[in-house]
């Protein structure tokens, strides 16, 4: 990912806990402690990898590697032993073939936007980036589809399809960035997927690689197919099965009309009720998103979007549809906010208004550089109807913790987006937030919900795993991991922990006999 485009998504300072975190993390991971990869020889992997690749291909300098040794988790770094970077699904297949013979590990990377260290490179292995697979090789206005290669970035194929009338639904807020191919490995989900679905609702098929370099042909625009369902299974899979070269996706005509209200509420809670109350009155916006105090001031005064500074919470909610449908639909949503205890309810009066709705929402991220330098983006996700409840847990886990969380999220979709604020020059903040996180997680899971919203598990939740499955969950999780890939060389210690590690976690986290939050049922 480019420096500059770090910086307009805000990356570049947040989470940039690095110096305090780099000798724990390597201490959890370094393959000198893990035999399986010990024996792969540095030079006769070049040596091989460098026969199958054109020169400028392969970087093997440290100097060169370090734009690849973080994605957007800054507070995890390592160097690989090499960057492979090749220029189509051929080249891709030698390197895994290269890997696979060797048993060298390997982490597929797209833009290196993701927020739970998937694609941070394991030390020893060989990094795998596909950012040079950037073609849209066709749109098919008649089909509705897009063909492209997983190096796309997600806005591109929206700005390409607009001329035929057409959009991709799923917009994570890194859209300028983010690819494709690491969309459909994190399934990722944005503003509009409240209505639209996440990337698995929006992908029609794909062309991948095993670890062998063999291809794979999942899905198809038929609307059913015979066998496992390996798309679902795929999509989401952060890298663990397979290596993503090519993406059928589905395009949806643009709307004729688009609306867009806010909505201030005096209580955090009060908010959370009037999105459960919209949801549960049948009206299904085309977003759906809440603030809180701190964010919605720290956007404010970054963005001057027109928000209210002296609401404890606001909405932003976009109907669309058929003109006479999108407006009926917004008033509906204005009454029912109304009813919830809203004290100011403010229907955009044109395009420039509604834009402006969305410019505070859209820079809360990188706004929280002006609270604190740095911030932890918690990425849970919870039943609509606890909302209100969770929030105020919320507030109180802040208090304990003695650290300030904004929150500024997809309420629609029930996913939480808590920005944990600390300074990690400060000793022992890092450590505080990373507690903070984790408590909250397992908030979401005793509520009912699940430690990942659309970040995916990666390396950063991958002790919460073990809060949120069984031990015969995470068995068959690795299970179906060592059929696509017996000797575990895609993205090894992400996503699926070991039994053995949830065993030292803790497993359920039962501390002294007690589980967390005994007082709430559990699911
Ligand atoms: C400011 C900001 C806002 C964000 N907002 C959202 C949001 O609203 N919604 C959301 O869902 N996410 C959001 N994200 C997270 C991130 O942008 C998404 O997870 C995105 O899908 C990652 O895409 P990427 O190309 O950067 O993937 P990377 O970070 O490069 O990789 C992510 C994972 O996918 C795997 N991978 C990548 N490419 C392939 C491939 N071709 N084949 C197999 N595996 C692959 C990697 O191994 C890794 O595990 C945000 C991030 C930032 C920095």
């Amino acid at each position: 990912m480019a420096a500059a485009a770090r910086a307009d998504l805000g990356v570049g300072r947040c989470l940039d806990g690095e110096r305090a975190y780099k000798a724990r993390m390597l201490d959890r991971f370094d393959p000198k402690l893990d035999p399986q990869f010990a024996a792969v020889d540095r030079a006769t992997l070049l040596a091989r990898l460098g026969a199958v690749l054109p020169a400028g291909s392969l970087i093997a300098s440290a100097e060169g590697m370090r734009p690849y040794e973080t994605d957007g988790l800054a507070a995890y770094k390592s160097l690989p032993a090499a960057v492979a970077l090749p220029a189509d699904a051929g080249e891709a297949a030698a390197v895994l073939k290269v890997c696979a013979e060797l048993g060298a590990p390997v982490v597929a990377r797209g833009a290196g936007t993701g927020l739970s260290g998937g694609a941070l490179p394991f030390p020893g292995g060989v990094l795998l980036g596909l950012g040079k697979l950037n073609r849209i090789l066709a749109i098919d206005p008649d089909a509705r589809t897009a063909r492209v290669q997983p190096g796309v970035r997600n806005l591109a194929v929206s700005e390409a399809a607009r001329p035929y009338g057409l959009f991709y639904a799923p917009d994570p807020s890194s859209q300028l960035a983010c690819s494709i191919g690491g969309n459909v490995a994190e399934n990722a989900g944005g503003v509009h997927c409240l209505k639209y679905g996440l990337t698995v609702h929006n992908i029609l098929g794909l062309e991948a690689l095993t670890i062998e370099g063999e291809p794979l042909t999942i899905g198809s625009e038929a609307l059913d197919a015979p066998g496992f369902d390996l798309m679902a299974l795929i999509t989401g899979s952060e890298g663990l099965l397979a290596v993503i070269t090519e993406i059928t996706l589905r395009l949806l005509p643009l709307p004729a009309d688009v609306r867009a209200l806010l909505a201030a509420f005096p209580a955090v809670d009060k908010a959370g009720q009037a999105v459960a109350e919209i949801i549960a009155a049948g009206v299904t916006p085309a977003g759906l998103e809440m603030m809180d105090q701190l964010a919605l001031r720290a956007a404010e005064t970054y963005a001057h979007a027109g928000y209210p500074t002296d609401a404890a919470a606001i909405l932003i909610c976009e109907t669309d549809g058929a003109q006479a449908d999108a407006l009926a639909d917004l008033e509906r949503v204005a009454e029912i906010c109304r009813a919830a205890g809203a004290g100011l309810v403010r229907i955009a009066a044109d395009e420039a208004e509604r834009q402006r709705f969305w410019l505070g929402r859209k820079s809360a991220f990188p706004a929280m550089g002006r609270l604190e330098a740095d911030y932890y983006c918690i990425d849970g996700t919870i039943p609509r109807r606890r909302l209100a409840e969770v929030l105020v847990r919320i507030a109180a886990l802040s208090a304990e913790h003695g650290l300030a969380v904004a929150n500024v999220f997809h309420a629609g979709d029930g996913n939480l987006h808590p920005l944990i604020l600390y300074d990690a020059s400060r000793p022992g903040e890092l450590e505080r937030a990373e507690t903070l996180g984790g408590a909250i997680l397992e908030l979401c899971v005793a509520v009912g919900g699940t430690i990942t919203g659309e970040h995916g598990v990666g390396r950063e939740k991958i002790n919460q795993m073990c809060a949120q499955f069984s031990a015969a969950e995470v068995e068959t999780f690795a299970a179906i991991k060592a059929a696509f890939d017996p000797a575990g060389l895609l993205n090894p210690g992400k996503a699926i922990p070991t039994l053995a590690r949830c065993a030292e976690f803790g497993a359920m986290h039962v501390h002294q006999g007690q589980v967390a939050f005994p007082d709430l049922p559990r699911f």
